[in-house]
């Protein structure tokens, strides 16, 4: 039997699979029972005759980073097989889902329900569909008992949903990888296999102002009004950014974007006769696959001081609320190609080469370890929303591409 006969035969079995899977609600924040999913991702990987390495994340680590989450201990899990080979293929997903809201189609969204060929709950799409689909492409690949040309390494990872710091981004700087190339199993889905994306830089600007009654406006400061010259003088910057380019390798013209204010505020205590002393807003920068995310930041902060200053009285601080890299490989490596053939097979239609707007964890494996890295895995609905969902067929077709590439990518 071949992998893919040997998957569409176990489709109800993949599903069973994501449906544990989904019942662990390993939210985050705060980042739930991630003990309770790494204990089931290893002793799945170690049924299927993988190396198994279940690491905690060092507790000193954690409370440098996120102290206030000491009671949701950080886990990922390494899982290598060896099949004698010289060079490794990784793949790597995270674990992690957003929090939920609203009324789901069928009462929870951990309680996950088959309707019409697809699955409802949250982290069908993003991303626990795409372990079941690693996880069933190695199983097929046991079961059939045929050996890949490479040696196969799996990491499922926390965090991605924030930072990835103690996720992606600790396992690729600690956990002592032997990857030579990655797949992500996300950031392509469809006819599209993803080998770069945007980064990001978010900061908050706070204006700070001086109260005065106002009655006599004149005696204060209004931080409102110098935070509004502000975010006029941005426009100035946007139109700068929209003058750079980055034309991705299926035509799209890409371009650095800003979004002013997602969060902006007040000061305390602010009052309809008060001049307010304080202003602030947030910026979403996004960073083009080619553009440094560091190089980004700093020139968005030299251009808010330049701007601050041009204000009279106008003092601002910046803190940074987080940023995520950009990455960007040219799908020149003969990994590109492989996926790009194997997608083709199972999809049965020509696939592309995309970048992709969002961003995920490929920059770890392209940027941090330098590695030919492609982002693909099952597709979904509503990824972070009310009814996020699978399509059954997609899962099975995901893993069998990941089967084909382990069959046919000659390195
Ligand atoms: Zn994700």
């Amino acid at each position: 039997m071949s992998p893919a006969r040997y998957l569409d035969r176990h489709q109800a079995d993949l599903v069973t699979f994501l449906q544990k899977l989904i019942r662990l609600r390993t939210v985050n924040p705060p980042g739930e029972n991630y003990g309770e999913i790494t204990t089931l991702l290893a002793a799945t990987l170690r049924d299927l005759g993988l190396q198994v390495r279940r690491l905690p994340v060092p507790r000193a680590l954690q409370k440098k980073t996120q102290p206030e989450l000491l009671d949701y201990p950080r886990h990922n899990v390494i899982g290598f097989w060896d099949t004698g080979a010289k060079k490794t293929i990784h793949f790597n997903a995270h674990y992690d889902v957003v929090p939920v809201s609203g009324k789901w189609r069928h009462g929870s969204p951990f309680n996950p329900v088959v309707e019409n060929g697809w699955i409802y709950g949250r982290g069908t799409a993003d991303m626990k569909g795409a372990i079941a689909s690693i996880v069933f492409a190695l199983k097929a690949l046991r079961a059939t008992g045929i050996k890949p040309g490479f040696n196969v390494e799996v990491s499922f990872t926390a965090d991605e949903e924030t930072d990835s710091t103690l996720g992606t981004g600790w396992v690729t700087s600690h956990g002592k990888l032997r990857a030579d190339y990655a797949v992500v199993g996300e950031g392509g889905e469809g006819d599209g296999v993803c080998c770069g994306h945007n980064g990001v830089v978010w900061l908050n600007v706070r204006v700070h102002g001086r109260a005065a009654h106002g009655s006599t406006p004149e005696a204060g400061i209004n931080a409102l009004e110098k935070m509004s010259a502000l975010v006029l003088a941005l426009n100035g910057y946007k139109q700068r950014l929209a003058q750079r380019t980055f034309i991705s390798p299926d035509g799209r013209r890409m371009h650095p974007t800003i979004n002013l204010g997602g969060v902006f505020a007040s000061g305390e205590g602010g009052k309809v006769n008060t001049v307010p002393a304080a202003a602030s807003f947030s910026i979403d920068r996004r960073v083009l696959p080619i553009e440094s995310v560091p190089d980004a930041e700093r020139e968005l902060r030299a251009f808010l001081r330049a701007a601050a200053k041009k204000i009279p009285q106008c003092r601002i601080t910046i803190e940074k609320i987080s940023d995520n890299f950009s990455c960007y490989t040219a799908p020149t490596h003969p990994l590109f190609g492989a996926m790009r053939a194997s997608v083709a097979r199972v999809r049965r239609r020509p696939a592309k080469f995309i970048v992709s707007t969002g961003f995920n964890d490929m920059h770890f494996f392209a940027s941090v370890l330098k590695i030919p890295t492609i982002g693909h895995g099952p597709s979904g609905i509503d990824y972070h929303a009310v009814n996020e969902r699978a399509r059954l067929k997609d899962l099975t077709d995901s893993a069998k591409i990941y089967a084909d590439l382990l069959m046919t990518f000659k390195g």
